[in-house]
């Protein structure tokens, strides 16, 4: 998984240009299904059939988008402005290196200006610097220049990708959020390949997570899911400044989302499926893998755009723990992301052929 993770870090994969990212997983979704489509949204679909005619379908889904910015205008002396795709901390923007695709799908290396410290004002130095007044330097001279290397808005820009390993099994990279879920995707795909269960599985790797949110609801026009599983990262509080917020930490498991919901734009959140939460539980503790549970406002997934296909699709979120989140040093353990990965499965075989999810209140 290790290498998996490095491999899916170091693609760049801005919402709506997912293509170097696609081509990684889609190939390595052919070495364990014979059945993997793609719908023309982008989202990557490998079917692992129980062998039964008309069983029951489970859609385990992670986005395999990261955000970023695209150009917004090109200034005479060739600096180029920036517009947040997703989002961006712009705190920890100033002297970031970023690549910026040009219209030939060549990936240029850049930098976000910052003003030279020793000229700083004392008052600019605890100052947050909006977006609209940062800029990318790509050693370019003027606007021509730009043009002529292919630079234009809509161009888009991403932090310059990584990925590095540190102390045990913890790593950090850009897009963590959310290389980590897909690399949890292939993991299943080798694990569903070496043994069919009693439900059809969809492994599906979405679009435009960090965009809209919707890219994963179009995947279940393809799917037609019976229900869903979301994997995406779980935000920690087990760091000096996360303190008392949230519960979750590093190496202590995969984390079940009790509740989300993000009140500004979106109004959407999900509250799990009950039956759902139980087999998590229930997967965990034959595992004896630890599990951790939370429930915030200002986090949300494409879960919450699954949720309502057709008639309702029954959701989990379900994440692997992750520190500095937007940020280009997004940081996890392997660990948590192979226990993620067997409890999944785990729920996942013990799901009966004939698993009902209506409520009733007889
Ligand atoms: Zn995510």
């Amino acid at each position: 998984m290790r290498k998996i993770l490095r491999d899916l870090c170091t693609l760049p994969g801005l919402s709506g240009c997912e293509e170097s990212v696609g081509r990684y997983l889609y190939q390595n979704f052919t070495r364990y299904s014979s059945s993997v489509k793609t719908d023309t949204a982008g989202n990557i679909i490998a079917r692992f059939a129980s062998g039964t005619e008309g069983a029951k379908k489970v859609m385990i889904f992670a986005h395999m988008d990261q955000l970023g910015f695209v150009v917004r205008k090109t200034e005479p002396d060739g600096f180029l402005r920036i517009e947040r795709l997703g989002g961006i901390p712009e705190k920890i923007l100033p002297g970031m290196e970023v690549l910026v695709r040009n219209d030939r799908g060549r990936w240029m290396n850049g930098v976000i200006g910052n003003k030279s410290h020793h000229v700083t004002p004392a008052a600019d130095k605890y100052q947050v610097i909006p977006i609209q007044e940062l800029y990318v330097d790509l050693g370019l001279t003027s606007a021509e220049e730009a043009e002529e290397k292919g630079i234009w808005p809509g161009c888009p820009v991403v932090y310059k990708p990584r990925f590095e390993e540190l102390s045990g099994t913890r790593c950090y990279g850009t897009a963590m959020d959310n290389r980590g879920g897909c690399a949890v995707l292939l993991d299943l795909a080798e694990r569903f390949a070496a043994a069919a269960c009693d439900l059809d599985v969809y492994l599906v790797a979405t679009v435009q997570e960090e965009f809209n949110l919707r890219g994963g609801l179009l995947s279940c026009a393809s799917v037609e899911p019976d229900f869903a599983i979301a994997i995406d990262v779980a935000i920690t509080g087990d760091t000096p400044d996360m303190a008392g917020t949230l519960p979750a930490a590093l190496d202590k498991g995969p984390v079940v989302s009790m509740y989300n919901f993000h009140g500004r734009g979106t109004l959407n959140g999900t509250i799990p499926h009950p039956l759902l939460v139980s087999m998590a539980g229930e997967a965990a503790g034959e595992l004896q893998i630890p599990i951790q549970r939370t429930a915030s406002c200002g986090i949300l997934t494409d879960a919450s755009y699954v949720q309502l296909w057709h008639k309702g699709v029954p959701v989990i979120d379900l994440g692997f723990p992750c520190r500095y989140t937007h940020t280009a040093v997004e940081l996890c353990s392997l660990t948590d992301l192979k226990e993620l990965s067997c409890l999944v499965e785990r729920m996942v075989r013990n799901a009966p052929a004939d698993i009902c999810f209506e409520r009733h209140y007889g």
